[in-house]
């Protein structure tokens, strides 16, 4: 697997998915010695279930281990330190992760409880969690989703879950953005499965879940979360610490060099949006068997356009949708509303585009 690659896969059996996601990349060559230890790290920063947008779905959980222990890697465990406010264990709860525990015989690892180490992260003094500057191999198992304060939250803030609750809190005093770049100078970001499921819109203790029906995985945390700006409608540049990890060293940030590895289409109906908040965006929307990563991209970009007070009463729905294929209309995202009169093409387009092209031919 090439630093550059990101593998893509759409569907809905979650655990079969990040099966074959992590055959496709080979995991098993990229990890080698048998007898490494691999640490699984979730993002629980609350304790809540999956399906609100903040975690990590149990399923990928379960596929990695499955996957895993098929090609004999028995030194696995799961590992996280949830934010200030959280216990750990209740998240572990919350997320379903006991009883993946105890049916896989995989540990899980408390790291609230565990002690830490000073290491010089590029010039800044940070401590880690012992636990996680011991295992050999990290697979690093964020949520994309939105946050609010740093825009985004995916991999490389998702290593934050990997220090003690002291510093975590000297994070914050010190606005986030640059600790969290130099801390990923230090922790390991050997493979990173991204949970592209059901992430919030704009929080990262979830409410408000954009359904997307989607696994990534790749390797570059800096490339990963420069592609979660394009994937909600942002550009590089608005979420500081992607470029500061770049400068550092952790990654690149030019997603035009990434190679996209799709390993099969988007062809999962969207669900009906759950939450009045969604569904307010949904409003300026009129889906006709639209799959879920189309459509969720679209409510991103609707958000981003909210924000920046543009969305007003008035304005014609956006198609998208399998039912509007050969058919005409005004405006219309995805390559299914090609015979419209405005319409962006791809299958699916990613917000930052739809943004794009909704800011020039519809607000
Ligand atoms: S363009 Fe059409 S087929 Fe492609 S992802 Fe969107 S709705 Fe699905």
């Amino acid at each position: 697997m090439n630093k550059n690659d990101i593998y893509l896969i759409h569907g809905m059996n979650y655990k079969e998915m990040t099966k074959v996601l992590l055959t496709a990349a080979n995991l098993e060559a990229e990890i080698g010695d048998k007898k490494r230890s691999i640490a699984l790290k979730p993002n629980l920063a609350v304790s809540k279930s999956p399906d609100s947008g903040a975690t990590t779905h149990g399923e990928l959980l379960a596929g990695t281990i499955e996957y895993l222990q098929e090609h004999d890697f028995f030194n696995i465990s799961i590992m996280e330190g949830s934010w200030v406010g959280d216990r750990t264990s209740a998240a572990f709860r919350a997320a379903g992760y006991i009883p993946i525990s105890e049916r896989y015989n995989v540990p899980l690892i408390d790291l609230q409880k565990d002690s830490s180490q000073v290491c010089d992260a590029k010039g800044m003094d940070i401590r880690v969690c012992s636990q996680a500057l011991n295992a050999d191999y990290i697979i690093n198992m964020p949520v994309l989703k939105g946050h609010c304060q740093t825009a985004i939250t995916c991999a490389l803030k998702n290593n934050k879950g990997l220090i003690p609750n002291s510093e975590k809190r000297r994070f914050h005093t010190m606005g986030l953005h640059r600790p969290i770049a130099h801390l990923n100078t230090v922790v390991r970001n050997d493979f990173i499965l991204v949970d592209n499921i059901c992430g919030d819109l704009d929080f990262e203790e979830g409410g408000n879940p954009v359904s997307m029906n989607r696994i990534l995985g790749c390797k570059d945390p800096v490339l990963c979360d420069a592609f979660v700006c394009d994937c909600l409608g942002y550009t590089v540049d608005d979420v500081r610490y992607i470029r500061l990890a770049e400068e550092l060293g952790v990654g690149m940030a030019d997603t035009s060099k990434a190679n996209l590895i799709f390993l099969n289409e988007d062809r999962c109906l969207a669900h009906p949006p759950l939450t009045r908040r969604v569904r307010a965006l949904s409003d300026y929307t009129a889906p006709k068997d639209a799959c879920s990563a189309c459509y969720g991209s679209l409510i991103h970009a609707l958000n981003r356009l909210y924000e920046e007070g543009k969305l007003k009463k008035g304005l014609s729905p956006v198609c998208i949708g399998q039912g509007y294929r050969n058919q005409n209309g005004n405006i219309g995202v995805g390559t299914c509303t090609a015979c419209f009169e405005h319409s962006l093409s791809g299958c699916p387009p990613k917000a930052v585009e739809i943004l794009r092209f909704l800011d020039e031919e519809w607000v």
